[in-house]
């Protein structure tokens, strides 16, 4: 596999200053799957000075709206043309299966729509009463200038989007850093953007690890805005980093997300089989790689028993697999790294008396199953409780938890009793209770009778320790405007304040 030169800085695709490279890991096996630049702290100087230039003195944060939001329908087109293509390199590259790529394509479409059609129909200002005739008063937007957006390896392009889209949108230049782990389809994505007619330099790409390259971008003095997606660890770096000069900070970070299901959802057996399939999709979708994975399953304590042995009986039937492969259901872990985290947490859980119904570790090698792939079987812990690791801390790993309630009040105390606040669900037939718990629970998305859809018209963010300010939604946009206010006297003259 060649060298790729993956920088690209003031529109120019180079390799890093000192030439260095990163191998690019295909989870499924281990092997090679291509060789990327791998930067340093000088190549992220260069790219901020880049779009430092195409902001102070370039067209991009002074083009008409409507041009911009003309760009941004582009690129979704263009996304639709290489669907397949982008759809396989996330496959290749996260592990995903490639109907998960596809779908991630899709969701990247429609943010740079929803982005497109946002800031054509938000207004550009509004004119305040100032309260006399003489003074004409407005609030305006503008963009904040330089953006820095980082991300994270799970949903490598679909991140990047909620960040690029709102960030070109509202006229901003900006500096993308994907994970080292997964950066391909980001390459894809800079490649669109040029061929869209984005001006050299309002777009920069660095592929290289979170520090130094990430951390400079965090600090760097010319950037005005940090928009990090990744776990709890590396957000409060990145926070008190960008702390240093007052950059605007938006984190989203983890979750420990519960699915709190009452008895009454089972009580016929289509609602008992929809909540099973619901909760088995929320653990293990992504092999729980997801940052809203459901991976807290609080039970009413009648249904326990059936409700968890079919969801265990369902979770041992999931087929693993290559994620390119046909009829493979969940892939690898995104790296060794990974794997060998969510195995310490399920041997810790076991240690702590923790009860295995499913899975519990390594699959054993197959024909779908390279030797080399950084599986991990879907796995069920039966008789946790909030005192454990496992249930405290986020996996990150198709390992679901099951802790079980007799009534409303505890259900909702578990279900809130976490440092994070990312999203969290609730199924019950009584719909008044469903609505009840559902604004009780302190969770930036709450589900109701559902897992997992989000909407790009729908703000998406975290409560608590999952992060601050909000994606998608019309607040997504607001967090790359500056507001400004001009007040226009129309009837100079002096004010005397000082008699002197
Ligand atoms: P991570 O924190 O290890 O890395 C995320 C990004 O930050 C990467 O690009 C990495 O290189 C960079 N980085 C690492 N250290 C840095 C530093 N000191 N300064 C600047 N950048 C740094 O996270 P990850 O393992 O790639 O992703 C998984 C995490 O992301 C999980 O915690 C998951 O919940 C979270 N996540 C959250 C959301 C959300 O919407 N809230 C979405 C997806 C993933």
């Amino acid at each position: 596999m060649p060298v790729t030169d993956t920088l690209c800085i003031d529109g120019v695709w180079r390799p890093a200053a000192d030439g260095a490279t990163r191998e690019i890991i295909d989870p499924a096996d281990g092997s090679v799957l291509a060789t990327v630049a791998e930067a340093g702290v000088r190549d992220a100087d260069a790219a901020v000075a880049a779009a430092r230039r195409a902001f102070d003195s370039g067209p991009w944060p002074r083009t008409p709206v409507m041009e911009r939001a003309a760009l941004l329908r582009r690129v979704a087109d263009l996304l639709v043309r290489d669907r397949e293509e982008i759809a396989l390199t996330e496959s290749r590259d996260t592990g995903k299966t490639l109907a998960e790529g596809r779908v991630d394509v899709d969701d990247v479409t429609a943010a740079f729509r929803w982005f497109a059609t946002l800031v054509e129909s938000e207004p550009a200002g509004r004119v305040v009463d100032a309260g006399t005739p003489d003074v004409h008063s407005s609030v305006v937007h503008e963009p904040v200038g330089v953006c820095t957006l980082i991300t994270p390896w799970n949903y490598p392009l679909l991140q990047a989007s909620w960040k690029v889209a709102p960030a070109l949108a509202a006229g901003n230049t900006l500096v993308l850093k994907p994970s080292e782990l997964t950066p391909l389809s980001t390459v894809h994505l800079l490649g669109l953007l040029a061929e869209a007619g984005l001006p050299a330099g309002v777009a920069g790409l660095v592929t290289g690890a979170g520090d130094p390259v990430g951390a400079r971008l965090a600090v760097h003095p010319d950037v005005d805005l940090v928009s990090f997606t990744g776990g709890l660890a590396s957000g409060t770096k990145v926070a008190a980093a960008a702390a240093a000069t007052v950059k605007k900070v938006a984190l989203e970070l983890g979750g420990k997300n519960p699915n709190v299901v009452f008895a009454d959802a089972c009580a016929t057996q289509d609602g008992f089989d929809a909540t099973v399939d619901q909760a088995l999709n929320a653990a293990f979708a992504h092999s729980g790689q997801v940052c809203s994975a459901g991976s807290r399953l609080i039970v009413e304590e009648s249904v326990r028993e059936r409700f968890v042995a079919e969801l265990a009986a369902r979770a041992d039937r999931i087929r693993l697999g290559r994620g390119t492969a046909p009829d493979v259901e969940c892939g690898p872990l995104v790296s060794a790294a990974q794997l060998a985290k969510v195995e310490a947490h399920v041997a810790d859980a076991l240690a702590e008396g923790a009860v295995l119904r499913a899975g519990g570790g390594r699959p054993a090698p197959g024909p779908d199953l390279p030797a080399g792939g950084f599986f991990h079987s879907p796995t069920v812990l039966d008789r946790c409780h909030r005192e454990m690791r496992v249930v405290r801390e986020e996996v990150f790993g198709p390992v679901l938890t099951v802790e079980t309630f007799r009534t409303e009040e505890e259900a909702v105390a578990l279900a809130n009793d976490t440092e994070y606040g990312l999203a969290g669900a609730v199924f019950s037939a009584d719909t008044a209770r469903a609505r009840r718990v559902a604004g009780r629970l302190r969770h930036g998305t709450v589900w109701i009778n559902d897992f997992h859809p989000y909407l790009p018209q729908a703000e998406w963010g975290g409560y608590g320790r999952s992060g601050t300010g909000r994606e998608l939604g019309s607040a997504g946009l607001a967090e790359y405007r500056e507001t400004k206010h001009v007040y226009e006297n129309l009837r100079p003259a002096a004010v005397r304040w000082f008699a002197g």
